[in-house]
């Protein structure tokens, strides 16, 4: 059968979902299509969820603290309190009925199942086809990858799907993987008393980061014996009696659980891409500051190439809505993405990193606050640093690195400052609160080098 409407987004993710909303109180007849869960990833199976288990993690992680600062207590880690606050509070036992409900109320359809281009504003879900009058916009995102690891098919392993939906913790654990998803479980997990070792191919955790960042985490994991094996080649995995052996280079690990968390894989590839003259084996689909990617067609999200964050997913969809509608609004600009990974301490960046600056060919300056050594960040016993690169020619920061306690939110200053192209001199005129982590910033600021 085929059915006309307005506009079909496929992949109702946070920006999927955010579109169909949108568009649909507009006034569009909209239809929605998804094949899993109404929110996509970062409600049922990322952002929120994992944010709960380090939430619980940093509250051990606290605690621990208080020897050195505040007497004694008693820590009996219970990884089933958070398992059920993830069930029950967060994700309605990974059933978005709510969602489905909340996107109908505002007037848009919500159809089950996979959603494939066939042709230019045409799009079938099994048995029928939807041809759209406006256009069509892809939110199909990513999941996880698979990595071509001998014998690693065969095994139980976990990615972010299971371990979020674990019910405890296990004894011993292997993450692969030293991003973003791996570094923030390996820990919280280790909080948990699991016993943890990650495996990261590349030279450092949190690579694409500014490397003091990946160096200062390296050194908290070793504090909190968590085992990081970085350089390291991940060469075969097989499972036996409950138990995981990996072999790691050279030497053999035996665990309990393998978490796998490297790399995502982007759902291009069964979305009758070709259809429309794209290439449905590429990373990411080329789109214009206007999200468009063809004539109605417009792509956003994770796949559209520029991060993969739920904020940035978000303002897309805000990009999109406003062209698909004929507005007018500001184009897309990524000069000031900013991104967090909720590590303790937090690693928080925007804009580029000193390496990438140099290798855009600016005139660099560096400057640089160790948290230590910030007044608060000394009471606090905090560890971190703030770091700062400047395009000397125009005089404005172009990227920032922010590590402590907290880092996420002390970026929000230096996004603001990076993305409004904001003078350093007016920057340094400006005063910073005693005694706050961000006054850090004012500290790296005087470090400027010349
Ligand atoms: C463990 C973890 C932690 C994370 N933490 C953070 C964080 O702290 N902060 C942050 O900003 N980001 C975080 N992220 C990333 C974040 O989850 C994603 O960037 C976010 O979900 C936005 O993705 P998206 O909108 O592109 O699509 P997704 O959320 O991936 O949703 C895409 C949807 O499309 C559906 N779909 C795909 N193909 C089709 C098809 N052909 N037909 C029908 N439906 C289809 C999928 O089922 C899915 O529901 C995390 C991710 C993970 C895995």
């Amino acid at each position: 059968m085929t059915i006309s409407c307005d506009v079909v987004v496929v992949g109702l993710g946070p920006g999927g979902e955010s579109v169909a909303t949108q568009l649909a109180e507009a006034g569009l007849d909209v239809v929605g299509v998804e094949s899993r869960l109404v929110g996509g990833e970062c409600p049922y199976y990322g952002c929120i969820p994992s944010k709960m288990v380090i939430r619980a993690a940093d509250v051990l992680g606290e605690a621990r603290r208080v020897p050195d600062l505040a007497g004694t207590v008693e820590v009996q880690p219970d990884f089933g309190v958070v398992a059920r606050r993830i069930r029950e509070e967060a994700t309605d036992d990974w059933d978005d009925t709510v969602a489905v409900r909340r996107l109908e109320d505002a007037g848009a359809r919500v159809v089950r199942g996979h959603g494939r281009l066939a042709g230019p504003r045409t799009v079938t879900v099994g048995e029928e086809t939807y041809e759209a009058r406006v256009g069509v916009v892809l939110n199909p995102g990513t999941r996880p990858a698979e990595l071509p690891v001998d014998g690693l098919a065969d095994t139980p392993y976990w990615t972010n799907r299971e371990v979020l939906r674990a019910e405890a913790a296990p004894a011993s654990m292997a993450v692969v993987g030293g991003g973003p998803i791996g570094a923030e479980l390996a820990q919280a997990f280790g909080r948990f008393g699991t016993r943890v070792t990650v495996v990261e191919h590349g030279p450092r955790l949190l690579g694409p980061e500014e490397p003091e960042a990946g160096d200062l985490l390296a050194d908290v994991f070793a504090e909190e014996d968590i085992t990081v094996l970085t350089g390291a080649e991940l060469k075969r995995v097989t499972y036996d009696d409950g138990r995981f052996t990996l072999q790691v280079d050279d030497q053999e690990l035996d665990v309990e659980q393998l978490l796998v968390a490297a790399g995502r894989t982007p759902n291009l590839d069964d979305l009758g891409l070709e259809t429309v003259g794209l290439d449905p084996g590429a990373r990411a689909v080329e789109v214009d500051e206007r999200m468009r990617a063809g004539d109605g067609l417009w792509v956003i999200g994770d796949v559209a190439g520029h991060g993969a964050f739920t904020h940035l997913s978000m303002y897309q969809a805000g990009v999109c809505v406003r062209d698909v509608l004929g507005q007018d609004g500001p184009p897309a600009d990524y000069r000031a993405v900013p991104h967090a990974t909720f590590t303790d301490p937090e690693v928080a960046g925007v804009g580029l990193t000193e390496e990438r600056a140099r290798q855009a060919g600016l005139t660099v300056r560096t400057g640089t606050q160790d948290l230590s050594a910030n007044t608060r960040g000394w009471i606090n016993r905090a560890r971190g640093l703030v770091k700062l690169v400047v395009d000397a020619d125009r005089d404005v920061l172009v990227g920032a690195t922010v590590v402590g306690p907290t880092a996420g939110d002390i970026l929000g200053h230096l996004a603001l400052a990076v993305h409004a192209e904001v003078p350093v001199a007016t920057l340094r005129s400006m005063i910073y609160a005693y005694p706050t982590m961000h006054r850090a910033i004012s500290e790296a600021l005087a470090d400027l080098d010349d």
